[in-house]
């Protein structure tokens, strides 16, 4: 047995170890593992070597590789998963706002401004305060709120915060001031300026309109770049997040190449404790194509080579762009970003990136920003014949009924974020109806279709905690309790299906199936033991579960002790 383990190393593994190699450096057994891997779905104990995983087994199978300087973990009969790999997220911003103000959760426009002043008062004079994500739709009345009331107590503080969704964020009078926005200001293409009756602004601005104050704001010094970045890093593995997958915040994100300078620092400096693959904005793919950088470039910490493209915006800024009005504001379809005005220069960034080798991610909510889309890809596959191309379309919030089928034929992956679906889900089907809303976040018809999923949660912009999201996609049920049942049912995934992918979707949506996703032999050792046993507790159980470890490369990079000792 121990002969054929070895020989079975050999053979699977992309890092063939010698022939004498026989012992792990780490063994966990006495787990219920949950390989996502069809040709052993199941399994006791898993040995590592380095920061491969080289076999999955039985106990008494894996125990002949222990050796005197194995580390043997009893799991204690605990479930143990390939770790997760976030294939959205906003890993810098995710970083800053742990340290910022926080104001999804404020319930009403008193405790907004609470939160805000408080924040006013710990910023040193002249900086600006930024982050948020406020979400006025959890207030009464449901009311946009204005510079009015963050002016009072900033007088000298710029001030610019986001709504959670990242497509509308509010500036105070000084801010709009920095940024020279008047009542004589056009809305720029693709953005909003929201004014009073009398036209003067409001402080609300929408999409293209944030890159007005955006331009003002100074960047980030490598030193608060890095500080985020550490604090995200540690998050990330207190929820058994291994990899993450960043996208870029514009077409145009100067940000992208100084987070990859950042990363490759601490890749350097061996503290990257989460893979991460970062996209930079479509617009820039050439900066990538002349050093010949081509998708999934780098190592297995840190890789580049993706690019991100907006279509248009958000349901909540009512800016995701429709075939149809919205429901509850007739005379408008929504618009499309900047980059897709008009819809060829999109495509011509994508044929030229993807005739480079690079991949495209395009956020996409709308159906009919979708349908464009996927005009777009259609269009880049029939001039770059034969390429690889894994177009992917971040969000795909709102399919048209017809699209579906497109989909699957262009080969498009789904990159969703279950989350939104029981956040957005309160107040969806208001503002779209119910036969659009019946085709929202409608995983169940896209895993029918034959379409890859990848799972992620757009953190900074909701929880990066992976439970939640798992809890999302099986329930479907609505934050505010109206669905206990689920919201579209119909459209439920299954545990197995949401593990799957949240880590080979994942992977394959970076072109690193091969290399994660599962605990098969020969891939890296990442992998998360939860609390509970998730395929077998109550599904309304799921969101409580928590993280026990976490390992990336066979390294442990948080245990649950060490997390509230640190608190
Ligand atoms: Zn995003």
């Amino acid at each position: 047995m121990k002969f054929a383990l070895v020989l079975l190393t050999c053979t699977m593994t992309t890092v063939c170890f010698s022939q004498s190699r026989t012992t792990a450096d780490l063994i966990i057994t006495n787990a219920k593992i949950w390989t996502v891997d069809p040709a052993r779905p199941t399994a006791e104990a898993v040995a590592v070597a380095g920061d491969r995983i080289i076999a999955v087994g039985s106990k008494a199978d894996i125990e002949t590789l222990r050796g005197p300087n194995t580390n043997l973990i009893d799991a204690g009969g605990k479930l143990l998963l390939p770790g997760f790999n976030d294939a959205h997220v906003h890993f810098v911003e995710g970083g800053r706002q742990l340290d910022s103000v926080q104001l999804n959760d404020a319930t009403s426009t008193a405790e907004f401004v609470r939160r805000v002043e408080e924040q006013v008062k710990k910023t040193p004079k002249g900086e600006w305060v930024l982050g948020g994500d406020w979400d006025e739709t959890k207030w009464t009345p449901a009311q946009l709120p204005t510079k009015e009331l963050i002016d009072p107590f900033t007088p000298d503080t710029p001030l610019f915060i986001s709504r959670y969704d990242g497509h509308m964020s509010l500036a105070n009078s000084v801010a709009l001031r920095l940024a020279g926005i008047t009542a004589q200001t056009p809305d720029p293409p693709g953005g909003v300026i929201v004014r009073d009756s009398q036209g003067n602004p409001t402080g609300a601005l929408k999409d293209a309109a944030e890159e007005l104050v955006q331009k003002v704001i100074p960047p980030l010094t490598s030193e608060q770049r890095l500080r985020a970045i550490h604090r995200a890093l540690d998050y990330a593995a207190s929820f058994g997040v291994t990899s993450v997958q960043q996208m870029a915040n514009a077409d145009d994100d100067s940000d992208s190449f100084a987070d990859i300078k950042a990363y490759g620092e601490l890749l350097q400096h061996g503290e990257l404790t989460t893979r991460i693959y970062v996209t930079a904005g479509i617009s820039d793919w050439e900066q990538e194509a002349k050093i010949g950088v081509r998708h999934a470039f780098g190592s297995s910490y840190l890789r580049i080579g993706a690019l991100k493209g907006f279509a248009d915006g958000s349901l909540g800024s009512r800016t995701a762009y429709f075939f149809d009005p919205y429901s509850d504001d007739p005379k408008n379809l929504g618009i499309l970003g900047a980059g897709m005005l008009p819809l060829l220069k999109m495509q011509d960034w994508v044929t030229r990136a993807d005739a480079a080798g690079l991949q495209v991610c395009i956020h996409a909510i709308g159906d009919h920003a979708i349908s464009d889309v996927l005009d777009i890809y259609w269009s880049a596959m029939r001039v770059n014949r034969g390429a690889e191309h894994r177009f992917r379309i971040e969000h795909a919030q709102h399919m048209a009924a017809k699209d579906f089928d497109r989909f699957s034929q262009l080969d498009v992956i789904a990159s969703v974020q279950p989350y939104q679906a029981i956040d957005d889900g309160r107040w969806a089907e208001a503002r779209i109806g119910h036969d659009r809303a019946s085709r929202t976040y409608a995983f169940r018809t896209f895993l029918n279709h034959g379409v890859h999923l990848a799972f992620g949660t757009e953190w900074d912009v909701a929880p990066l905690n992976p439970l939640l999201t798992v809890y999302a996609a099986v329930t479907r049920a609505t934050l505010d309790g109206k669905h206990p049942e689920g919201w579209f049912p119909e459209q439920k995934l299954t545990v197995a299906e949401a593990v799957q992918a949240y880590t080979m979707g994942s992977a394959y949506a970076e072109f690193q199936e091969k290399e994660k996703g599962s605990i098969t032999p020969g891939k890296l050792a990442d992998m998360v033991l939860l609390s509970d046993d998730i395929f077998s507790i109550d599904p309304a159980k799921i969101r409580e579960v928590k993280v026990l470890k976490t390992f990336v490369g066979g390294k442990l990079t948080w245990y649950q002790a060490h997390y509230h000792a640190s608190l």
